[in-house]
């Protein structure tokens, strides 16, 4: 039912966006939990003894369940304030739930102090102004069907819909569009967050692109990553793309039996210097973006999928050609394809997988791997003493127009990689976490051991991804921020001066 010029929420209309959205301290959404019968959702603590207490203390990963005093339920950013408030009042810790996908403990480890959940804010709307806006609860899935159906635009995000906007955007998130039209925070144009003053008392803030006083609070929420600065309530965008009415998908497949070390070689050979010729910010083939997901040889395969905008096969075709150039008879892969409106790829590509325990490590690489590196990830990915078919290294394009955009513009520092890397193993048995965390950790270490276990900013590689966390990594805030860190604890220093809002890996207050 619609009500109103365009809020939307659960697929139900509710209300304008106040004219005022931009002023300090006033709620973007008013009204946003309103059912279509007009009543308010409650907030809601949800403690021990509660039946859903294990499950909203339980991250996407298994790995991580937590002993918060409760959990705060909120619906909207007045009762998202109140529970801060309160939890500063009574000195307990606070940590931010938006769609529960970290990969780390950073929300559920919080023993005593509260868990604020932001999934009921899950409201898209249109600003006078022309943009859109997002609470922090909203999901991938939220981006690619109500902010799509409503106003036919979409945000470069993630590859799996069930990832929340809450901890994605201010990590500086990316997905199948972003060779073609950026990172996610490339269109961000304020934020909404709720910060705690020196001397605790809570307010909301709008904090704007430019802005004399806060746009050093916005720019830190443009890749400084979450859980750091405050409670993002709202998000605001500006100059969306219009996502293309269809897409070429394509799912290559290789046979591990019919490839062997010299192979292998070519194909990630192959695969970077494709990159490395076609990552120009204006290439034709920034509309191309693939995942090769180099799976344990105990899977028995190895598989990309590639998205491609439009219905041309020009582009594709000629990727699929360069994979397959000096590739040894027989070691050739298998492909289809298929063409399908952009928003049905959105479902059909979704990453999530199921809920698992699992560890992750992530690499930029600004080059074609070098030689040494494909030899270590052919041993880790061959390893005789490990078999896991969920076990693999993805390597997902990278570069275009995201690298059209300087190092300093936003908090994402790396801005001329070709390739993203993420190392993961998934399990289900606590039992066996050693062997898994051992063999992703050995896997890492030999890839990069030339440069001390860890992807250094060099050149070839260029550091971590923040919202790929790995508690593992001993030089983080240079791989996570390389050049940006300083700027980012002067921002904490002004905002979280009291380091509210911290975790293993959260940007320290200055000297920290
Ligand atoms: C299956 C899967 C697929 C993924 N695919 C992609 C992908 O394609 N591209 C990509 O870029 N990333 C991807 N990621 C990584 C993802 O971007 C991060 O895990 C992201 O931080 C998840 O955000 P969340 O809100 O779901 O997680 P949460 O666990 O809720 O939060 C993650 C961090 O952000 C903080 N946070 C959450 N909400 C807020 C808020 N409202 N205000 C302030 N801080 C907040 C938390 O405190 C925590 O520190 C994927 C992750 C998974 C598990």
């Amino acid at each position: 039912m619609l009500t109103g010029s365009g809020l939307v929420l659960g697929g139900a209309a509710v209300g304008a966006l106040s004219p005022g959205w931009a002023r300090a301290g006033t709620d973007p959404f008013p009204g946003s939990a309103d059912t279509t019968a007009g009543a308010a959702v409650p907030a809601v603590q949800v403690g021990p003894g509660d039946a859903r207490y294990g499950a909203l203390s339980t991250g996407f990963n298994q790995r991580f369940s937590g002993t918060p005093a409760y959990v705060a339920v909120v619906t909207t950013a007045d009762q998202c304030l109140a529970a801060v408030r309160e939890a500063v009042a009574e000195g307990r810790r606070i940590t931010v739930r938006g769609g529960g996908h970290c990969y780390e403990g950073f929300v559920s480890d919080n023993p005593g102090g509260v868990i604020v959940d932001l999934s009921g804010m899950r409201a898209v709307g249109q600003d006078p102004a022309g943009g859109v806006a997002l609470q922090g609860g909203c999901t991938n899935w939220d981006v690619y069907e109500l902010l799509y159906k409503s106003y036919g635009v979409t945000l470069p995000g993630g590859s799996c819909y069930s990832v929340g906007l809450g901890g994605h955007v201010v990590g500086g998130g990316y997905g199948l569009l972003s060779r073609e039209h950026g990172l996610t925070v490339d269109h961000l144009d304020a934020v909404e967050v709720i910060v705690v003053d020196a001397d605790r008392s809570v307010r909301l803030v709008s904090a704007r692109k430019g802005d004399p006083d806060t746009g050093d609070l916005f720019w830190a929420h443009t890749g400084g990553g979450g859980g750091t600065f405050g409670v993002v309530t709202a998000y605001h965008f500006r100059d969306l793309p219009a996502p293309p009415p269809v897409v070429q998908l394509a799912t290559t497949t290789w046979q591990w039996s019919t490839l062997d070390p010299a192979a292998f070689a070519i194909l990630l050979g192959n695969y970077g210097g494709y990159l490395a010729a076609n990552s120009a910010p204006d290439s034709p083939a920034r509309t191309l973006f693939a995942l090769l997901r180099l799976t344990h040889v105990s899977a028995g395969t190895i598989t990309m999928t590639t998205q491609v905008s439009g219905d041309d096969p020009a582009v594709l075709d000629g990727f699929l050609a360069a994979l397959d150039a000096g590739m040894p008879a027989g070691a050739g892969p298998t492909t289809t394809r298929r063409v399908m409106p952009w928003v049905e790829a959105t479902q059909t590509l979704d990453g999530s997988g199921p809920n698992q325990r699992g560890k992750y490590k992530s690499a930029y690489l600004c080059q074609p791997f070098p030689d040494r590196q494909i030899g270590a990830i052919w041993a880790a990915l061959t390893d005789p003493g490990y078999s896991n078919p969920q076990a693999l290294l993805q390597v997902d394009t990278y570069g275009c127009r995201i690298n059209a955009v300087a190092p300093d513009a936003t908090a994402v520092a790396q801005r001329s990689s070709i390739m993203k890397l993420q190392y993961q193993t998934y399990w289900t048995d606590p039992a066996e976490d050693d062997v898994h965390l051992s063999w992703i950790r050995r896997f890492y270490q030999s890839v990069y051991a030339d440069t001390g276990g860890e992807p250094v900013p060099n050149g070839i590689t260029d550091g971590c991804y923040v919202n790929y966390p790995d508690v593992d990594l001993q030089n983080w805030p240079a791989l996570y921020f390389k050049d940006n860190y300083p700027r980012l604890q002067a921002v904490k220093a002004r905002w979280d001066p009291t380091d509210q809002f911290r975790h293993a890996q959260s940007v320290r207050l200055p000297g920290g």
